[in-house]
């Protein structure tokens, strides 16, 4: 399971896209969603995860005070943007078809 510091409240919580129990939110938009991928354990020790969440508790914004964060951030955007591109997705779908069928139930049983 992934551990993740929000980037709203600092809380540690589960999965970096999941709503906070502490603040009730999640992330919605690439920008956010590039930021809590980036406070997950994918890219930072528990220790950086938990000094962002003392930052972001303290009212600062660690993307700003980390340019490195915020180059991270920016990648995961990115990448979030192009996944939820239709056409990214068709163009996936072509380089490695096999498992990745659309649901179009279409084949006849024989
Ligand atoms: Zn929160």
């Amino acid at each position: 399971m992934t551990i993740a510091t929000c980037i709203f409240c600092g809380a540690k919580k589960h999965g970096g896209l999941t709503t906070c129990g502490e603040c009730g939110k999640h992330p919605t938009g690439a920008i956010q969603v590039g930021k809590s991928m980036v406070l997950t354990d994918h890219f930072l020790d528990l220790d950086g995860l938990k000094l962002a969440g003392e930052d972001i508790r303290a009212g600062l914004d660690v993307f700003t005070l980390e340019p490195a964060l915020q180059q991270l951030a920016d990648e995961q955007a990115r990448v979030f943007e192009q996944m939820s591109d239709p056409e990214f997705r068709r163009n996936l779908a072509h380089t490695d078809c096999q498992g990745v069928q659309d649901d179009s139930g279409d084949d006849g049983s024989h």
